[in-house]
């Protein structure tokens, strides 16, 4: 893999940061689907300069949101958490990038999107914690762990976008 595409074009500008690029799990919520939100979150992160290497429309089963969310199973919300996702079909991505997870938190906003700051997806498409559109993982690890409980291996595209050396020196 290294510094190379799939075309196998040497890429030298990228081997410093490869050690640094992280994965991180990001999903566009029933509500943000029913909303008509998908491609306003999309273009977000894209026009960000993050990667996209996964992305498809999903009806999410009562099993796999349990699995996802287990870490808050004692928390009141949680039942009501589990039927908000899987009441309709959610966007899952996974995106890529250096310091990809800390700064796509950044764009999602606060968890309670009337603390979240305008200009923030939260912040400026939601009002309330549970209805607020978009779920991003919290930790390189949890993006990574995510990754692999939302998609299969061969879903995802390992590819070197046109724009790549003019978004990393
Ligand atoms: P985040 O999604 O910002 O990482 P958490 O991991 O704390 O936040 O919570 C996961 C999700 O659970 C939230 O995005 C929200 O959909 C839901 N949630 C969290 N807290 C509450 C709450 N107090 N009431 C209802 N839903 C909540």
């Amino acid at each position: 893999r290294a510094n190379k595409s799939t075309h196998g074009i040497f890429l030298p500008h990228l081997v410093a940061s490869l050690e640094q690029v992280e994965q991180t799990y990001i999903m566009v919520k029933p509500d943000g689907v029913q909303r008509g939100l998908v491609g306003e979150i999309i273009s977000r992160l894209e026009r960000k300069g993050f990667k996209l290497t996964g992305l498809k429309l999903f009806q999410c089963h009562k099993e796999l949101a349990e699995e996802h969310y287990k870490d808050l199973k004692t928390k009141s919300f949680y039942p009501t958490l589990i039927d908000y996702i899987t009441s309709g079909p959610v966007v899952c991505m996974v995106w890529e990038g250096v310091g990809v997870v800390a700064s796509a938190r950044k764009l999602i906003g606060s968890t309670n999107p009337l603390q979240a700051e305008p200009g923030t997806i939260r912040g400026d498409l939601a009002v309330q914690t549970g209805r607020n559109v978009v779920h991003g993982s919290d930790s390189p690890e949890n993006g990574k762990r995510e990754t692999a409980l939302w998609f299969k291996e061969g879903e995802l595209c390992e590819w070197t976008p046109a724009q790549a050396p003019w978004l990393m020196e």
